[in-house]
């Protein structure tokens, strides 16, 4: 999980320099696929079945979000433009074994809303890789989480979670971003979990478009996405397994 983990990084800071305005969310799409190719890799996402029997199985490397969408939007030949918030996540596996994370970033000019938002968002997922110790309860990362989103008055997505990951993408436990602090299973040393909260500017009601995959808000304001997958470890702070270039977490 570390190699892939590690793969994904690479991904993810390729994907985020990329995104300038005339990019299309494909060319972001087909240079993480060249990047997972050419580290031996396999992109995890596609051939994921959906959630309903509308959507069909999940057709490329990444997620690539664009301000209302919350996550799940597929790369197309959508052009991205000055000062659209994109979020893209990615899933890279590696001998069996599976890493994810995601990153959202302000393309060009950022209004105040969207950095601020951007900013909450990525605290948050701080809040809860800082609450993923031994000892501790599931759900006091969902609590951190949720606390760094309400201070800023910002809206928790409730439909969607953070989850457990290794062999498959998705495994138990799932990871809500709200709940109580002191409640759900102990947090146990090697533990690996993905959190990832998703935040938005409005309410934080969604809903799902046409295509079976993409979720957006439904009062059509901007979301913000992070995730890393970290892993509990024996006493000390969780490792992070998704860290990218220079980026400084705790
Ligand atoms: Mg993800
Ligand atoms: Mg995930």
């Amino acid at each position: 999980m570390r190699r892939a983990g590690a793969i994904l990084a690479r991904v993810l800071d390729r994907l985020s320099s990329m995104a300038r305005p005339g990019v299309t969310t494909r060319e972001m799409d087909e240079e993480a696929d060249r990047v997972i190719r050419d580290a031996g890799a396999t992109a995890t996402f596609r051939g994921q079945p959906g959630l309903t029997d509308r959507a069909p199985p999940y057709p490329a490397a990444t997620c690539i979000s664009i301000n209302e969408q919350v996550i799940h939007g597929i790369p197309s030949d959508r052009v991205v433009r000055d000062g659209d918030l994109v979020s893209v996540d990615c899933g890279v596996t590696w001998g069996g074994l599976i890493a994810d994370s995601a990153v959202s970033v302000i393309v060009g000019t950022a209004s105040r809303d969207a950095e601020r938002l951007v900013e909450t968002t990525r605290a948050a997922l701080l809040a809860g890789i800082g609450a993923a110790r031994a000892g501790r309860h599931l759900h006091d990362i969902s609590a951190a989480v949720q606390a760094v989103v309400r201070a800023a008055g910002y809206g928790v997505v409730r439909e969607f979670c953070g989850h457990g990951v290794g062999r498959d993408l998705h495994e138990d436990p799932p990871v809500p971003n709200f709940g109580n602090a002191g409640s759900g299973p102990i947090l146990r040393p090697g533990m690996t979990l993905a959190i990832e909260p998703m935040v938005t500017l409005g309410s934080p009601r969604i809903r799902v478009l046409d295509d079976g995959w993409t979720v957006v808000t439904a009062d059509g304001r901007p979301a913000a996405h992070f995730e890393h997958t970290i892993v509990v470890t024996d006493g000390g702070p969780a490792e992070v397994l998704t860290l990218r270039n220079g980026e400084v977490v705790g």
